[in-house]
């Protein structure tokens, strides 16, 4: 198969300062990409600002004969995302893909979780993310053109210690990218999440020794097929972890079907509704919302108890 180019594309990676997010910058822009470089360079947590690192990038893409500039506003405010998309508009004339990736962590137990650092996470993942995808959707869509990548995590899937604010935002994104893919969907507008792992800064403070190599370039071209015109998929959630590449997705069991219940009802059957054989998926594009309906409404007028 001849490259994946990326040639006369133009996109946006947010967090692209370090760790993933530099990663994909890098491979898009190696492949003729013109990208914009945005970071703010805070540190882990998200506060304070630091230009080098998205200017590191740049300096090292255009060494490499690519084309990049440097955005350093913040994803967390409406400006913000205005300036980033801008800053591809001002610089390019264009923008196909839009990567938002930025990141920050703040740890701490449910119980004592500060109601400002659940909405300083919040605000950079998920509110971050509704702030770039706000100002380019309409672009993409009225170009009939666009590569939407969002990111999760596997704490937005299934939960983990201590992490109450990554959680919500990590799973908040599978929402917005799921609308991006069904409104985008007329316009060849196709929007997927990552659920990458690698070793990062991020990492810091566990212990590594024991993993496999989890370098951000066995994430990179995951993040690589969803941004380029063949990626055939929209609405779906690729994971990508220490050299494994597969499919996430959600599903429902079959179910029952009863004209009433009572909650004995539902103690009585809850082995049979929760019984995963034969589970059925209704995926977010074209119509997952509408599938989902019917197949419940299906098993109703037939009067089937187990679909
Ligand atoms: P990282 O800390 O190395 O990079 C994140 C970058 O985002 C940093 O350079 C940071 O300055 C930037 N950033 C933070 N707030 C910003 C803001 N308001 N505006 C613009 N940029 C901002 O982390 P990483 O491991 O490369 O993570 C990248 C993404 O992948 C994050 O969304 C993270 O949650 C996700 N993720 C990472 C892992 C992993 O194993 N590393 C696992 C699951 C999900």
């Amino acid at each position: 198969m001849p490259d994946l180019r990326f040639d006369g594309r133009v996109a946006v990676v947010t967090g692209a300062g370090r760790g993933l997010g530099r990663e994909y910058a890098l491979l898009l822009a190696s492949r003729g990409a013109k990208v914009v470089v945005n970071d703010v360079g805070g540190g882990l947590g998200g506060d304070g600002r630091d230009d080098r690192p998205a200017a590191d990038v740049v300096r090292e893409i255009r060494a490499a004969g690519g084309h990049a500039v440097v955005s350093t506003d913040s994803v967390t405010t409406v400006a913000g995302g205005r300036a980033i998309i801008g800053a591809a508009l001002d610089n390019f004339g264009r923008l196909d893909i839009l990567i938002h990736n930025a990141g920050n962590v703040r740890r701490s137990p449910l119980a004592q979780m500060s109601y400002h650092d659940f909405d300083a996470v919040l605000d950079v993942h998920l509110r971050g993310a509704f702030h770039v995808v706000r100002e380019a959707f309409p672009q993409m869509c009225s170009n009939d053109y666009g590569r939407i990548v969002l990111t999760s995590s596997i704490g937005g899937l299934y939960g983990n210690h201590d992490v109450a604010n990554y959680g919500v935002a990590k799973a908040g994104i599978i929402g917005l990218s799921n609308v991006a893919a069904i409104e985008g969907a007329p316009s060849n507008v196709k929007c997927n999440v990552i659920v990458p792992a690698a070793v990062t800064r991020m990492a810091e403070g566990l212990d590594t020794s024991a993993y496999p190599p989890m370098g951000a370039d066995l994430v990179a071209p995951a993040v690589g097929w969803l941004a380029h015109e063949h990626c055939s998929i929209t609405g779906e959630m690729l994971v990508a972890i220490a050299g494994r590449i597969a499919r996430a997705y959600i599903a429902e069991t079959p179910g029952v079907y009863r004209p009433s219940w009572t909650i004995e009802d539902v103690e009585t059957h809850a082995a049979q509704i929760r019984d995963t054989a034969g589970s059925v998926m209704f995926p977010a594009a074209p119509d997952g919302h509408a599938e989902h309906i019917r197949y419940s409404f299906g098993m109703a007028a037939r009067g089937v108890t187990h679909g």
